[in-house]
């Protein structure tokens, strides 16, 4: 009998003696953050594994299986939650850019599914698809990006405000649900949402001088000049040395140039919490107005300060985890429980200059996956398959027993996780980013990826890039017109549009891709984008000005 087949029987029988089967179900614990680089991830290894390690999200590599190829099919924030609750690429599910859209709540997404084959889900944290969740029995988001200190929250009733560290908060908010508020008889689907380590990297007040007394190494290309790259690399306004703030990004109030400083971050301190950020950060500040420092040396010093910062916001985010792995075990869940740890994207931490994500560059295309499953999942095991968010939904149906609807995109992770790859898996990926003008102006571009080759179209440049991450794994030297690679190039491009056609892109030719922004983006969403790129403009030739 094949194994969808089966698991329908299965799901059909519990229906008719729930309660004797609850407790055979295995419940799902995600934990998903927000801008979490792989890089940052110890059981990853790299040149933080040893200054910053994470201890807690290592034990689930440990225990389970870390998946070192795991693609997204859009590097930002919505667009990787809608494709994580559909199962579906952007031009499916309707949610292509973070800019004015809101997700269609009235579309097939897993928890609704899962509800259907008897599992309580709970949704605790950022939530980032504007409107109301739906398909949750429990929800408690933070409203849009949401704040580090002193959070706000909705909920179906009420906004109110918590005192404290979000990080610290979400963890609480997740052990109150599955303690006093679920229904124990279910089967349980819980997703915790954490904000961090998203832009501006707000350290809980516990971890404020946390790595004060080390120096990050820096990457090789943080004075990266972009030759050997296409128009892309060099356009875009997501960089360390002119994009982040000395204000709020950087915490530097004296060198506010934009008055975020007081409004967004420091403006929600208490005057505890505030005490205790003036005593970690200004002793620094006033070393720096004083050193005076300016080009290369100053840009060594923001990433110092950016790098600290981050990694101290993913040091709440790992002991949330660990609070977790303990509160399951407590409570003797941990058996029964599937546990998940992933991030909406990767990000760059100094790598080619830049912060931020949207690329299809590694670190920002990669994003971290681990699973724990107790008894099914062999301990320490790795998979280097190519594996996406687009497989997520899938995933946890198959976990669930639930059936999988076909106008899914992806594909279960169930076979790999036990051990046996199927031999049709994915051989390449593809991959689609459209929020251009906008934030930190990343051109658009699509791209299929193989685990090996990576092409990539930037069609409204009409430029195309090719990079061959077993010699070149920083990608660092675009080999497209190279005539080695020639026979490379006609089989990615021949590759790229077998994909289209498979995800059903509504448009296969490259010239029509270029029309995709009038069919999908509202006049006001097109307008709004403009007006960002107008004031983008200005804000970096007043920047460059002032030099
Ligand atoms: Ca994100």
């Amino acid at each position: 009998m094949p194994i969808r087949l089966r698991l329908l029987v299965f799901a059909t029988f519990a229906c008719f003696s729930a309660h004797s089967f609850a407790g055979k179900k295995p419940n799902i614990v995600f934990i998903f953050s927000d801008d979490h680089a792989t890089q940052a991830i110890s059981a990853y290894g790299g040149p933080l594994a040893e200054i910053a390690p994470t201890p807690n999200l290592d034990r689930i590599a440990n225990e389970g299986m870390l998946f070192t190829r795991c693609m997204v099919t859009n590097s930002i924030c919505g667009p990787s939650r809608a494709t994580i609750l559909t199962g579906k690429y952007s031009h499916k599910n309707g949610f292509f850019t973070n800019e004015a859209t809101v997700f269609k709540g009235s579309q097939q997404t897993f928890p609704k599914l899962l509800r259907r084959v008897g599992y309580e889900t709970a949704l605790i944290g950022k939530w980032h698809l504007g409107g109301k969740p739906t398909g949750f029995d429990h929800w408690e988001v933070l409203p849009g990006q949401g704040s580090y200190y002193n959070p706000d929250f909705i909920n179906e009733k009420e906004k109110y405000r918590v005192t404290g560290y979000v990080s610290e908060i979400l963890t609480e908010k997740a052990k109150k649900w599955l303690s006093h508020q679920r229904d124990k008889d279910k089967p349980f689907m819980l997703m915790l949402q954490h904000k961090a380590p998203h832009r501006a990297w707000d350290p809980a007040p516990k971890y404020l001088n946390l790595f004060d007394d080390i120096t990050i190494p820096e990457p090789d290309t943080l004075f990266d000049d972009y030759s050997g790259r296409g128009k892309a690399a060099r356009d875009q306004d997501m960089s360390i040395e002119k994009t982040m703030t000395m204000g709020r990004d950087l915490k530097v109030k004296e060198f506010d140039d934009t008055g975020d400083f007081v409004t967004r971050g420091y403006g929600r301190l208490n005057s505890e919490q505030a005490a205790l950020w003036d005593a970690a950060y200004q002793p620094k500040n006033d070393a720096l107005v004083a050193a005076k420092l300016t080009g290369k040396e100053l840009v060594q010093w923001k990433y110092q300060r950016y790098l600290k910062d981050y990694l101290r916001c993913v040091k709440s985010v790992d002991d949330s985890v660990g609070e977790m792995l303990a509160f399951l075990e407590e409570k003797g869940l941990a058996e029964n429980t599937i546990f998940i740890y992933s991030s909406d994207q990767g990000f760059y931490l100094g790598e080619h200059g830049w912060f931020d994500k949207r690329f299809m560059f590694d670190e920002s295309y990669r994003t971290p996956l681990m699973i724990k499953w107790p008894g099914n999942v062999a301990p320490g095991s790795r998979s280097d398959e190519l594996v996406s968010n687009l497989d997520f939904a899938e995933t946890f149906l198959e976990l669930a027993g639930a059936p999988i609807p076909k106008d899914m995109q992806g594909k279960s992770l169930v076979p790999i996780l036990k051990g046996k790859t199927p031999e049709d898996w994915r051989e390449s990926h593809y991959y689609h980013y459209y929020e251009y003008p906008g934030w930190h102006m990343v051109h658009r571009h699509e791209g299929v990826y193989d685990g090996r080759y990576k092409l990539m179209n930037f069609y409204e440049l009409k430029e195309m890039e090719l990079y061959d991450l077993e010699t070149d794994p920083q990608e660092m030297v675009n080999q497209f017109a190279n005539p080695e690679y020639a026979e490379i190039v006609v089989r990615l491009e021949g590759e790229l549009k077998t994909l289209r056609e498979q995800y059903q892109l509504p448009v296969n030719k490259v010239q029509d891709l270029t029309d995709l922004d009038m069919r999908f983006h509202s006049d006001s969403i097109r307008e709004r984008g403009l007006e960002r790129m107008k004031k983008a403009a200005e804000l970096k030739a007043r920047k460059e000005g002032g030099k």
